[in-house]
């Protein structure tokens, strides 16, 4: 049976591990100052270069667990790596593939 969205975010609440992830005041004060266009550009640039291309990092230590808000967000949400998204999000390591940037 094929999960949706819900589900996934259910199973990920269940996680201690995923759940030791939340983002301090600084991260918070960082997002204000740049705001969520940038933030959602960094994101863009950290997954299309760390997670599209297999050979640039090895898999499993692309994602910091500091530095960024965007890498804190991307570990409680088992985004930080090819084998995350394969086993929360059941995407193949084969098959992600990165939309064109959003303008
Ligand atoms: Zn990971």
């Amino acid at each position: 049976m094929e999960e949706n969205h819900s589900d996934i975010i259910n199973r990920l609440k269940k996680s201690k591990f995923r759940n030791s992830f939340s983002l301090k005041q600084k991260d918070f004060d960082y997002i204000n100052r740049v705001g969520m266009d940038t933030i959602g550009r960094h994101c863009f640039d950290f997954v299309t270069k760390r997670l599209k291309d297999p050979s640039q990092f090895t898999d499993g230590k692309q994602t910091p667990f500091k530095g960024h808000p965007v890498f804190i967000a991307q570990h409680a949400t088992a985004t930080c790596c090819r084998g995350c998204l394969n086993k929360w999000h059941k995407i193949e390591k084969t098959h992600i593939k990165i939309q064109s940037a959003a303008t």
